[in-house]
């Protein structure tokens, strides 16, 4: 995984960088033996002329007053730490628990979160694909980072970085291998291009040994990585990962 992680930024001290000079985002080159150090890309270490330009106008929105940043900062934490991935983490365990909301998810994915009360923007359209032993399906968005953030919360660093949705089309069986999960040849990948009409989620398999498990405890172990794709659930609950 350590292929796709970006350095990670403080948002407000982005916020502040940003409108200040790009040239504050120059990073150290890692030391060497870190994993970052056996990478072979470089890292993005000026932000993109998009990102630069939106930081810029919300400063500027903030500055004039026109924009509150505590409220901006509050719809940011949602996403992040209070949505984040725990929405599609239930829908996946109700699924385990339940055949027919699986059925009923994998056919009308909408419906199936309307059930357990979950419908917000960016989430209307959204396709759950179901994984088994011999097919795995894995999302990206090759244009830009579209994805299904009312149950993923927002998307991770990797999944917009041009490496990811680059090479999740012409390689995903490496890909797959540098996030750490090792399929084998006759297990079919389906690659799955988001777009701002269709969002994708994964609906991984269920991890051998949690037939005891209730559907809460299981939801504990559904990763955002295995949702998107990149990961297998095993027992270690999600938030015991690194
Ligand atoms: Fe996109």
């Amino acid at each position: 995984m350590a292929e796709f992680e970006a350095v990670p930024v403080d948002r407000r001290g982005f916020l502040k960088g940003a409108v200040s000079s790009a040239a504050a985002f120059v990073v150290e080159p890692p030391a060497a033996g870190s994993s970052d150090a056996v990478q072979d890309h470089t890292h993005q270490v000026v932000p993109s002329d998009l990102t630069l330009r939106v930081k810029a106008i919300e400063s500027l929105l903030v500055d004039k007053g026109l924009v509150d940043r505590a409220a901006l900062d509050a719809i940011v934490d949602a996403f992040e730490t209070k949505i984040g991935p725990r929405n599609g983490a239930r829908m996946v365990a109700r699924a385990w628990v339940d055949a027919a909301y699986k059925t009923r998810l994998l056919r009308d994915a909408t419906g199936a979160m309307a059930e357990i009360g979950l419908a917000s923007y960016q989430g209307e359209d959204i396709v759950v694909l179901e994984n088994g032993p011999k097919v795995h399906n894995v999302v990206v968005c090759t244009l830009c980072s579209c994805y299904p953030w009312p149950i993923l919360g927002l998307p991770p660093v990797w999944y917009k970085s041009a490496p990811y949705r680059s090479r999740a089309v012409i390689d995903p069986r490496g890909v797959l291998r540098e996030f750490g999960l090792a399929l084998a040849d006759d297990v079919e990948i389906r690659v799955w291009d988001s777009t701002a009409e269709i969002r994708y989620l994964v609906l991984p398999e269920r991890p051998a040994g949690s037939e005891h498990l209730t559907e809460e405890a299981l939801a504990a172990l559904v990763t955002r990585d295995s949702m998107i794709g990149t990961a297998k659930v095993d027992l270690t609950p999600a938030g015991e990962r690194r």
